[in-house]
């Protein structure tokens, strides 16, 4: 398999982490190259209007964003690799090698920006319809239902919370869950179950989507999981809060992950991980706040964490091999 050594950083995600990161590093004269994985631009691409990322008054595209962002580090001299996932590293020698189907990359520095993955229901009918009615996050989206009803699934904290913040806009929000009982915290349970604008069905899956792109969504298809009844349920959005999953599996057994399988940080101030050299930022290591402002400042972070340290290091001077080589430093 071809070994590509022409990299001091290679920059794992495409996302606005990763391309931040691709343009602080770039415009610093690091050569970086971002692995964009199978989801060229991230979770990001999978959404419509996104009004809340500063400069833009009237708001952009979600592709557009983030098309703009890797034409921003472009400009500088970062280069992308589309639908090239990677499969394994190896950080536990130095330098490290970041491996996908079809290359071996060996560079001194590493920056996992891979970001996580919004779980989804499964269903064609959900997957048509993103980002035309049906998300995976209020705080993006929440804006665009106002006075509308609005369907929320899932029954832990992240559901009530989106459900909660959801009644800021919509006239009506009906969490649909799966059991009998929710898994929210009592604070977060209690606080959405008194509040006057949410109902809740219970015992229930969605079987289907209903609607369009071109009118949204219509209504939902539900199956009550103990009868097995299915009712239409008329509703203008379907915001899925059934947890997230973080794409740390290439890692496993090397940087140190959290319960939940985040990357850990193990200094406050740093995105540097447990490996002196790997780096990472964006929402591999963040469960809270997941939003692309967010992820933008830690790729920033993430960069300059990483070109001091490859400076400190003075690996900047010595890695300096021609394409091809194998040899190590
Ligand atoms: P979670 O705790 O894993 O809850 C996921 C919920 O979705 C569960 O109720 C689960 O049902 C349901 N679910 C999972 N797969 C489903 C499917 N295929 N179809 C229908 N329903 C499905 O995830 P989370 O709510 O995102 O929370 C993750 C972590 O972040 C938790 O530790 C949580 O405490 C924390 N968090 C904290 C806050 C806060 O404190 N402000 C906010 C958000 C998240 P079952 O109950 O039947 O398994």
């Amino acid at each position: 398999m071809e070994r590509v050594t022409d990299y001091q950083v290679i920059i794992i995600g495409s996302g606005p982490a990763g391309c931040t990161a691709a343009l602080y590093l770039s415009r610093a004269n690091i050569r970086c190259l971002v692995l964009e994985g199978m989801q060229p631009g991230g979770q990001l691409t999978i959404t419509t209007d996104v009004e809340n990322y500063p400069g833009f008054p009237e708001g952009i595209l979600g592709p557009k964003l983030m098309e703009l962002m890797r034409l921003q580090a472009e400009r500088f001299g970062a280069k992308f690799s589309a639908l090239e996932p990677v499969e394994k590293v190896n950080f536990l020698e130095h330098p490290f090698e970041v491996r996908t189907d079809q290359r071996i990359y060996v560079s001194p520095a590493v920056i996992v920006a891979s970001g996580a993955s919004a779980k989804q229901l499964g269903l064609p009918s959900e997957q048509a319809l993103q980002g035309f009615g049906v998300s995976y996050c209020a705080t993006c989206d929440g804006f665009f239902f106002k006075e509308k009803d609005i369907v929320v699934v899932g029954g832990g904290d992240s559901a009530m919370e989106e459900a909660t913040f959801l009644t800021k806009f919509a006239r009506k929000v009906t969490v649909v869950h799966r059991r009998e009982e929710l898994r929210a915290s009592k604070i977060m349970q209690e606080r959405a179950l008194s509040n006057p604008k949410i109902d809740f069905i219970f015992n229930t899956g969605v079987d289907e989507v209903i609607g369009s792109k071109e009118n949204g969504v219509k209504s939902l298809t539900l199956r009550n999981l103990v009868t097995n009844e299915t009712t239409s349920h008329a509703t203008q959005g379907l915001f899925v809060a059934i947890g997230h999953t973080p794409n740390t599996q290439p890692y496993v057994g090397q940087l140190n992950l959290d319960q939940a399988g985040y990357i850990q940080l193990p200094h406050r101030n740093s995105t540097v991980t447990n490996i002196q050299g790997v780096f990472a930022c964006g929402d591999v290591v963040d469960h809270i706040y997941r939003q692309a402002v967010t992820a933008a400042g830690s790729g920033c972070q993430a960069a300059l964490d990483c070109e001091r340290w490859l400076t400190h290091e003075r690996i900047t001077e010595r890695w300096d091999l021609p394409k091809g080589e194998e040899e190590r430093v």
